[in-house]
């Protein structure tokens, strides 16, 4: 058998296990390597729900073993590879990966915590982060993983500060911020909360009826919702515990928790200058090829939340799996069956539970029934579909 083309991901979670596994699925002639800084696999889509009420799903349900999921496949077809890739070198076609926290690995010389490993086609899936995970404003809440972290301590941390949170802000009233609420306002115990929204409606994006149906399901739940306003500090204050949120009315709250739910940040630091637009997201063409200063690579592919498409969202990336996992086939096999994406073709919807029986959704332009909301997502926030998304088996 001929030698087997070398095809390596960069991260391990939505977008890169598609491809993974669909790459697998789809050819015999290439080995993957995963390089993920977790071996576990993050369902982060539901953290509104355990990170609020812990008992409502086990850990099972969102957290899974990487490696257990490319079980049948053999070493030479597939490995994984838990460490942080540093930095693309094209001049050697390889990757610098950081094997624990305190390494930079910026050299390509093995040590016993940096490594790199050689590509013939790369793929970046490195996603994206918010403040809240990173801890960068409010209370730290993992809505995604950090390298290295053991994400179990984070979540356990997490839900620990929400318990203990008599009065919460939410600053962003995206799907997150309404979710949480959602939820928030369910648990037991007297708990206030209260929602800002810069916008003067609630799920900015969504239908006219949803933004009105998501208020009111907050409003009749007694979460505090003010539109129009945007939160312009939040400072901690160790003395008293408490965080201090100055909003643009003038006002300022003394909270025990402030929660923000607006910002995506790039995973880009190992991604070379000349793949990314202003905003720091990776160009891409329309077969999903990376775009160097505006001319399409022929041996790097991007998927997820990392590229410069709108619409940052898990429903968006199996569409995307199939595609970039076809053209590398495509690349390698001569077909002659190029694979085109387009965020345009993607349906637009929109599933926000508010707690744990009903809330407001769109998809396209029918608006669901809040019994909808709960079937679809509400019921346990999509974790029976996470195993699917493990396996690249979501369409
Ligand atoms: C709390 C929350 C709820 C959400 N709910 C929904 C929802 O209901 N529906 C929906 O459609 N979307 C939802 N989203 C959006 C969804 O989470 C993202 O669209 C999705 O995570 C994108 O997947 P991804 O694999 O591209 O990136 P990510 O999930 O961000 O994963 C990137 C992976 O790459 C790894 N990585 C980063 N840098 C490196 C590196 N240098 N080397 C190696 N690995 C690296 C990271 O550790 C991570 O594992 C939600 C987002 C949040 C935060």
């Amino acid at each position: 058998m001929s030698k087997l083309v070398s095809v390596i991901v960069v991260g391990g979670s939505h977008a890169g296990l598609a491809v993974s596994q669909k790459l697998l699925r789809q050819t015999r002639r290439v080995k993957v390597t995963l390089i993920n800084p977790s071996d576990e696999y993050y369902f982060n889509i539901s953290a509104p729900r355990f990170l609020v009420k812990p008992e409502s799903l086990p850990q099972s349900k969102y957290l899974y073993s990487i490696p257990d999921a490319f079980r049948d496949y053999p070493g030479d077809r597939f490995n994984f590879v838990k460490g942080l890739v540093t930095k693309i070198d094209y001049a050697t076609k390889s990757v610098s990966v950081a094997l624990d926290a305190n390494s930079s690995a910026t050299t390509t010389t093995p040590t016993p915590t940096a490594t790199s490993f050689r590509f013939d086609y790369l793929v970046i899936a490195s996603g994206s982060t918010t403040p809240a995970t990173l801890g960068q404003s409010g209370v730290r809440l993992p809505f995604k993983t950090t390298a290295f972290e053991d994400t179990r301590k984070a979540i356990h941390q997490a839900q620990e500060t929400l318990s203990a949170a008599k009065t919460i802000l939410i600053g962003g009233a995206g799907p997150l911020g309404v979710e949480l609420a959602g939820e928030l306002a369910e648990v037991a115990g007297p708990k206030t909360i209260t929602l800002v929204s810069r916008s003067s409606e609630l799920l900015e994006g969504a239908t006219a009826p949803v933004q009105r149906k998501a208020l009111l399901l907050l409003r009749q739940r007694n979460v505090d919702v003010l539109t129009g306003a945007s939160v312009l500090a939040a400072v901690h204050e160790a003395h008293t515990q408490t965080w201090k949120v100055k909003l643009s009315t003038g006002r300022t709250y003394t909270v025990d928790a402030y929660v923000a739910t607006t910002g995506t940040t790039p995973n880009n630091t190992f991604i070379p200058k000349s793949f990314l637009n202003a905003q720091g997201w990776v160009n891409v063409d329309s077969q999903l090829r990376v775009l160097e200063d505006g001319i399409s690579r022929s041996d790097t592919y991007a998927l997820g939340d990392i590229t410069c498409h709108p619409y940052r969202l898990l429903s968006r990336v199996p569409l995307q799996g199939e595609t970039v996992a076809a053209n590398i086939v495509e690349a390698i096999e001569k077909r002659g069956q190029v694979r085109t994406y387009s965020p345009e073709a993607q349906k637009k919807m929109m599933v926000v539970p508010v707690g744990q029986s009903t809330g407001a959704g769109h998809v396209g332009g029918w608006t669901l029934f809040g019994c909808l909301v709960w079937y679809f997502k509400g019921r346990d926030f999509l974790t029976y579909k996470a195993y699917s998304f493990l396996r690249g088996e979501e369409r």
